[in-house]
């Protein structure tokens, strides 16, 4: 259902009314994690003012450590919807459970299922029947294959309101958090409809990483960024050290406006 063969068209996904797809160079941005009112909203005005047109930010967060915060939960999913309601950004959110799919889509506009889920099948199935868009995220060790067989699982439960990510992928390297694959991006457009955006954010775990590897996405071709950002990084409970600040974003929002995919 998601490969190229069986739609040749590529695919433009809409995210409350925001495209996603081939002619688009989409900026999600917000917060890693929902932590108070003020620092999302916070956070979302820093994105908005730069040109991002979808809030992203986690209210379940899937942590290595389980003394990690651990997100806060429907109280951060009521943040999101207040900050929505303030801002008009359509917002997309984590979902770690099959079991909250339900609780998480009576808010979100766009589900995110995170790389550590890439395979969890009964929560893919279940984002299929929730009627919102998918987000899904390539696991960090998950083939392209695997990543479009994971698209399969929702497609087959009749959505196809998809959105591919490659946030980086482990190898032997560990200069970075995790290595961007940039020829996925390309790879997974050939053979799927379904369009590909990156996050530079999560791949290099660096805030000076951010720009340089939004370049090589935009360079790509690929449909959009995610990136995490923060009004006071050095105070975030959640991957503080790759937030983007107010100026670096708005260098950023500029890159992706001015700068057309190299062809
Ligand atoms: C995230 O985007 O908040 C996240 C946890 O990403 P990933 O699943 O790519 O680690």
């Amino acid at each position: 259902l998601v490969s190229r063969e069986h739609h040749r068209e590529r695919t433009v996904v809409r995210v409350g009314g925001v495209p996603i797809g081939p002619g688009t160079m989409t900026l999600i941005a917000g917060p890693c994690a929902v932590e108070t009112p003020e620092q999302t909203l916070g956070a979302a005005q820093m994105a908005q003012a730069a040109g991002a047109t979808l809030l992203r930010g986690g209210a379940f967060k899937p942590r290595t450590s389980p003394y990690a915060f651990q997100g806060l939960g429907e109280a951060g999913l009521r943040i999101l919807a207040d900050v929505r309601e303030e801002t008009g950004m359509p917002i997309v959110t984590e979902v770690v459970d099959a079991g909250d799919v339900e609780l998480v889509a009576s808010y979100a506009d766009m589900l995110q299922i995170g790389t550590r889920n890439a395979q969890n099948f009964a929560l893919l199935q279940a984002a299929g029947e929730s009627g919102k868009p998918v987000m899904l995220k390539r696991g960090m060790n998950g083939t392209i294959e695997e990543w479009l067989m994971a698209a399969e699982y929702v497609a087959q439960r009749g959505n196809l309101d998809i959105v591919l990510c490659e946030r980086g992928i482990r190898t032997f390297e560990n200069a970075t958090r995790n290595t961007l694959d940039i020829s996925a991006v390309p790879v997974a457009q050939r053979l799927s409809h379904l369009p590909v955006i990156v996050d530079p954010s999560h791949s290099g775990g660096s805030r000076d990483l951010v720009l340089p590897l939004t370049r090589a996405a935009v360079a790509v071709g690929a449909d959009g960024v995610i990136i995490d950002v923060h009004p006071h990084p050095e105070t975030a409970l959640c991957d503080g050290p790759q937030a983007l600040v107010d100026g670096d974003l708005r260098e950023l929002a500029k890159l992706v406006r001015d700068l057309p995919p190299i062809v």
